[in-house]
């Protein structure tokens, strides 16, 4: 993928663990790649079509000098997520914050961090069968939507489909929708179980009623499987109701174990 580089841009700032280094401060050493298609920009030769890298080199700055903080990792992943953020073409970062005169009294050039940040993206599959549901679904696709590390592509229609496992219950609603995300899995997980709390859901019987289900379909071609996350989810190949909103909106995504399209699977059911 092109790039645009930014190499050491010296920033005097107050970041570290002692004291002395909140007081005094020290220098500061910030290289950075910014990832994004520079093809259009280059054939047309217009600033729109790219990242301002001096604006960018100040955002930087500005960044470094006004936060204090004890670790470097926090000042690199505070700058990534800042950086992503407001450049919405930018698909992904790499940084590096150096610390040329850290407190050690051995004989060193530097020490330093690097992180490597992106957009993901994932599908999420949605379900309600208690109270308002389309309500609840819109809810769930609203505070998504708020999230600055989210951003909401596509949203499937709603369906209405018989309850799956527990069958004493009344209809579901069900959907899908495709996000981009900064958030890892299980912290993508961690938000979705909490949008499910602020929505009323109540755990007591599994495949039991409720407001709000969230279910992370796919992210990347990712596959993992442990006990608290599995991607793909395990049954979305069988499931009518997640493959028919999904295949409105992702038809040709390829499932990353049966290497079939979404279309491709929900033919076979
Ligand atoms: P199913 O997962 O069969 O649709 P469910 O949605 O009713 O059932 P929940 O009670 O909502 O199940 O979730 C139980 C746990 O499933 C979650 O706390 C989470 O740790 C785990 N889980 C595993 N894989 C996923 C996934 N891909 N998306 C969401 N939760 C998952
Ligand atoms: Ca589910
Ligand atoms: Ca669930």
């Amino acid at each position: 993928m092109d790039k645009i580089n930014i190499k050491r841009l010296e920033v005097f700032a107050y970041h570290g663990v002692l004291p002395q280094e909140k007081k005094h401060g020290q220098v500061f050493v910030v290289s950075a790649e910014l990832y994004l298609d520079l093809s259009v920009a280059g054939k047309i030769d217009d600033l729109n079509e790219t990242v301002d890298y001096g604006e960018i080199c100040h955002v930087i700055k500005a960044f470094v000098i006004d936060n204090r903080f004890d670790l470097i990792e926090t000042v690199a992943e505070g700058l990534a997520e800042k950086i992503l953020i407001e450049n919405p073409c930018l698909k992904k970062v790499w940084l590096e914050v150096e610390k040329p005169n850290a407190p050690i009294p051995l004989n060193f050039e530097a020490v330093s961090v690097e992180i490597e940040r992106g957009w993901h993206v994932a599908y999420l599959g949605l379900g309600s069968n208690l109270g308002d549901r389309a309500e609840h679904l819109r809810f769930a696709v609203r505070e998504l939507e708020k999230m600055s590390d989210c951003r909401v592509l596509e949203v499937s229609s709603f369906i209405s489909t018989p309850p799956y496992g527990y069958e004493e219950q009344g209809d579901f609603l069900n959907g899908c929708l495709k996000l981009e995300t900064l958030l890892p899995p299980r912290k993508l997980l961690d938000k979705l179980l909490r949008l499910e709390n602020k929505a009323g859901r109540i755990r007591d019987m599994r495949w039991g009623p409720r407001t709000l289900d969230l279910d992370i379909i796919m992210y990347d071609d990712l596959v993992v499987s442990n006990n608290r996350l599995v991607i793909p989810h395990v049954e979305m190949h069988k499931r009518d109701f997640v493959l028919r909103p999904l295949s409105e909106i992702a038809p040709n995504l390829v499932h990353p174990i049966y290497n079939k399209t979404v279309s491709e699977l929900l033919g076979e059911l």
